[in-house]
C-alpha cells in the first residue's frame, strides 16, 4: 500500500517510486514496501525524498521500501547504462 505515485520500470514493468535522495541522486525503490526494506520515503512537493535508514533503527519496521536496483531481474542490464 502506498500513497506515492508508480512508474512501471522500464525494464522490468515492476511499478516503481522514483525518489530522490540526499544527494539529490534518483533511485527508484519497489513500490510495496517490504519487511526488509532499507528506505524510508518522505514527500516532499511533488518530490519523494529518499533516506536509508541505519540498521539498528529497521527492526520491526514494514515501511521500508527496497532499492529497485536490489531487487529488479534486469537491474544487470541497466546499471550498466
Ligand atoms: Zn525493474
Amino acid at each position: 500500500m502506498t500513497d506515492y505515485p508508480t512508474t512501471p520500470c522500464g525494464s522490468c514493468k515492476k511499478p516503481v517510486i522514483w525518489t530522490v535522495t540526499a544527494n539529490g541522486k534518483r533511485l527508484p525503490v519497489d513500490a510495496q514496501p517490504t519487511s526488509d526494506g532499507t528506505v524510508a520515503l518522505t514527500a516532499a512537493g511533488n518530490q519523494v525524498r529518499s533516506r536509508v535508514v541505519e540498521v539498528k533503527f529497521r527492526f520491526g519496521r514494514r515501511d521500508l521500501h527496497k532499492a529497485h536496483f536490489s531487487s529488479c531481474p534486469q537491474a544487470n542490464t541497466w546499471r550498466r547504462r
